[in-house]
């Protein structure tokens, strides 16, 4: 029995980044390094193509899950690591291919290290025959159960079978940060996971109208972003006192339109923060067509407040598919959680689907809300959820 003593990482799309792969490759493995600093005894390995974790004698499993959270891995496999000597690669294929279940195989080599000797067909004829001669496995070139691979480098070779996915996407951090809507709804976290996916690191802004809204909704937020904290370990949230604006919206405006202009409203001041927070663009839960704020009238409408960018990851996901999503990323049982919501709390019975901006702006003419805004920004509650 031999045993794995090495998970090796592969970067998926990093690999097209031309020079600046280095730079991409580093931040990589300095998010590798965070996230694994409670395991004892792991050594990092950065080189030009993969990295590699030494085990040391610790337990592959928990590190491989803990790597599946870690944006930029598209996927990891559990490797065995031999001196590059055709009689070393022979034994060592043998001894890890007994271990798996199956009844075909096939070889694969990689040989990067041109001093090698044989080329990599030559090096496939030699250790195919040895599991031929010592085990009952047949070959299968097209659909192996087994598929075995030999990396032929410079500093070793490397053998392995087992490959396990990762979430792929950028290293967090290499894109910037984003100002993110986050509601305590289904959608805006699962927009937040696709925004860290991407390598973008986020910080989060919530309107609250306390005491329309309770101090759970900031609880559940918390929790939610306990959540997220696996893709980022620390997150801020922003919590921006929201009641006046409402309630000023409510008094001056007709009911059918309440919704457009309190969207309005929250733009703003995202906006006003993402300047402050040196974050170049806003990100939101919408999704085309959802409820009424999101037929494309209205979200042409509540748009037209900014010019900074947002983007919305969920814009074109069917419900199902963000639901589906929220349960992989862990946060469905905690959106779920019943809670009243700045936006179901006045939820006008008929809201408008086509707003018309310029009845918007008229709307908007009737009553002082800028000075409300800016008092509104002063008064943001900061957290952070999660440690460095
Ligand atoms: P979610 O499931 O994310 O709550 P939703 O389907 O309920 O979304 P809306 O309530 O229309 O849809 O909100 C659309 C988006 O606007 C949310 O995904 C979120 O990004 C943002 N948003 C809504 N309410 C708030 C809030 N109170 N604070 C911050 N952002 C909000
Ligand atoms: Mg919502």
């Amino acid at each position: 029995m031999i045993t794995y003593d090495h998970i090796m990482i592969r970067f998926g799309e990093l690999s097209t980044k031309g020079k600046n792969k280095k730079q991409f490759i580093h931040l990589l493995y300095n998010n590798i390094r965070h996230a694994l600093k409670e395991f004892d005894g792991l050594v990092l390995e950065e080189r030009y193509d993969h990295i590699y974790i030494k085990l040391n004698g610790q337990d592959y499993e928990p590190v491989i899950e803990r790597l599946q959270d870690i944006s930029g891995i598209q996927a990891m496999s559990l490797v065995y690591k031999c001196e590059s000597d055709i009689e070393e690669i022979k034994k060592s294929s043998l001894e890890l291919i007994k271990q798996e279940e199956g009844k075909t195989f096939k070889v694969t080599c990689k040989r990067s290290n041109k001093k090698f000797p044989l080329v990599s067909d030559e090096i496939i004829r030699k250790v195919a025959p040895v599991i031929l001669r010592n085990t009952d496995l047949k070959v299968d070139v097209h659909n192996p159960d087994i598929l075995l691979s030999i990396e032929v480098r410079e500093e070793g070779t490397y053998i392995f079978v087992r490959t396990y996915p990762g979430i792929g996407g950028y290293p967090l951090g290499i894109a910037g940060k984003s100002m993110h809507m986050l509601s305590g709804g289904i959608d805006s976290p699962v927009a937040a996971y696709l925004m860290m996916k991407r390598g973008v690191t986020i910080e989060c802004i919530h309107f609250a109208s306390p005491p329309y809204t309770q101090e759970a909704v900031i609880y559940k937020l918390e929790d939610i972003l306990g959540k997220l904290n696996r893709y980022q370990q620390k997150i801020r949230l922003n919590i921006v006192p929201f009641t006046k604006i409402q309630e000023a919206i409510y008094d001056n405006v007709p009911e059918s339109y309440c919704i457009t202009l309190m969207r309005r409203m929250m733009f703003r001041l995202a906006s006003m923060l993402s300047l402050r927070r040196n974050c170049p663009v806003i990100s939101s839960g919408e999704s085309v067509g959802q409820v009424a704020s999101q037929t494309l009238q209205s979200i042409h409408v509540i748009n037209e407040v900014t010019n900074v960018p947002v983007i919305r990851p969920c814009a074109t996901m069917d419900k199902l598919e963000i639901i589906a999503l929220s349960k992989k990323i862990d946060t469905y049982e905690i959106s779920i959680r019943p809670y009243e919501d700045c936006c179901t709390i006045f939820t006008p019975k008929a809201p408008k689907t086509a707003p018309h901006l310029e009845e918007v702006k008229a709307f908007e003419e009737k009553f002082e809300w800028k000075s409300l805004l800016e008092e509104a920004i002063k008064n943001v509650e900061v957290k952070y959820i999660g440690d460095e």
